[in-house]
């Protein structure tokens, strides 16, 4: 894992924080504050169970298991549904934020101020995202 400085994703802001090379988004300390605290747990929740389904799935001796009983399917289909679950999670974090800080700016909010996400059919799985620096 290498690290790296990944810019905050929050308009306006050029704040880099400290993360892994992987990450395409992040929210600086700042800006993730502005999220609620039912969002950002949620988010840590949903994507604690996703990386620990990653690790799981990392580990050979128990996905050459897993493939010899038909389980991998079963795996497979539950890492889908937990990075669904954790994308949508961090949607709302960012919603959060970007409503905030719409509300604080006495503006409407404008969604697409966001950093323009990755090419459509590229795969964004939610590990590469994170709240904290
Ligand atoms: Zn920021």
């Amino acid at each position: 894992m290498t690290m790296a400085k990944v810019g905050c994703c929050a308009p306006g802001c050029s704040t880099a924080v400290d993360g892994r090379s992987d990450w395409q988004e992040a929210l600086c300390g700042e800006h993730v504050d502005l999220a609620s605290r039912e969002a950002r747990r949620r988010f840590s929740h949903r994507h604690g169970r996703l990386l620990r389904l990653e690790t799981l799935r990392g580990d050979e001796r128990y996905f050459e298991a897993a493939f010899a009983s038909d389980r991998h399917l079963k795996l497979c289909a539950v890492m889908d549904h937990a990075s669904e679950m954790a994308e949508a999670a961090w949607l709302r974090v960012k919603l959060d934020v970007l409503l905030q800080m719409a509300r604080r700016a006495g503006k409407p909010p404008v969604v697409q101020a966001w950093t323009a996400p990755a090419a459509a059919t590229e795969e964004r799985p939610v590990t590469r995202r994170f709240l904290r620096p």
